[in-house]
């Protein structure tokens, strides 16, 4: 079942997302050598709280933490703990907000310290193909037109895109229908009509597309341990343009 979302829902999702987007920047500020991911994952929990929100991914199938934070090789879903990050890392931060009863969903991979120019580009050009495949989140365009934009982008770098995870509708619930996967054929998949909000989020591997599960039971790893990418971003369908509730304007200023 897909849920459209009302105008009044909708700026609800605004709410919650401008917590998360601000959280995003507060984060930013904390992603030095030595902190550990714990760290980051505390300093996100408490600023959500602070600003009337819960974490969304917190007690999600049983998830511990406030942030998925993926290292390196790890493409989502890595749990934090006591591991101090260093130069060369990258380190992917995907976290939810639930505010007034709606969520927000977004990501961003940083760089730590100094990190190779191939994986610079990596980060660079994947979170440009997300508003690639923002583009396309417009009334009357397809799903597959989101998928094939990503897609597209990424594969001209000889990058792969990772089909086992996928972007997805959100609201009341953190995942709802549609999937959004990050690959696709242009025309292709479901109709897009205003007010569907989506999280768009692509997830791109500096090598193979393949990815293994660890026995953690959460942690995706692409399966040739290259570095991978994760950007994403909560969206409105809109007639003309897409509108972008999350943003990432926190976590520049907070690197500038
Ligand atoms: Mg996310
Ligand atoms: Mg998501």
């Amino acid at each position: 079942m897909i849920i459209y979302k009302t105008e009044e829902e909708i700026e609800l999702i605004k709410q919650s997302a401008n917590i998360l987007s601000r959280v995003h920047g507060e984060i930013a500020r904390h992603v030095v050598e030595g902190v550990t991911t714990l760290k980051l994952d505390a300093v996100a929990e408490e600023f959500i709280r602070d600003n009337g929100g819960s974490p969304s991914f917190k007690g999600y199938n049983g998830f511990k933490h406030s942030l998925c934070i993926s290292l390196n090789s790890a493409v989502v879903h890595g749990i934090p703990g006591n591991y101090s990050l260093q130069s060369g890392d990258v380190v992917s931060i995907d976290c939810g907000v639930f505010f007034q009863g709606f969520h927000s969903d977004s990501a961003y991979t940083h760089a730590v310290g100094e990190v190779s120019p191939e994986v610079r580009d990596l980060l660079l050009h994947t979170k440009e193909s997300l508003y690639k495949g923002i583009e396309w989140a417009v009334a009357g365009a397809r799903i597959g037109d989101i998928g094939y934009a990503v897609q597209s982008h990424v594969e001209q770098f000889g990058y792969g895109v990772v089909r086992e995870l996928v972007g997805h509708g959100l609201g009341r619930n953190l995942h709802e229908s549609p999937e959004v996967p990050n690959y696709g054929k242009r025309g292709q998949g479901m109709k897009l009509q205003e007010g569907l909000v989506l999280a768009i989020e692509p997830m791109v591997n500096l090598g193979s597309r393949h990815v293994v599960q660890e026995e953690d039971g959460w942690t995706i790893r692409t399966r040739d341990k290259k570095p991978s990418a994760h950007f994403e971003h909560t969206v409105v369908v809109r007639k003309g343009k897409a509108e972008i509730l999350t943003t990432f304007d926190y976590i520049d200023n907070a690197l500038n």
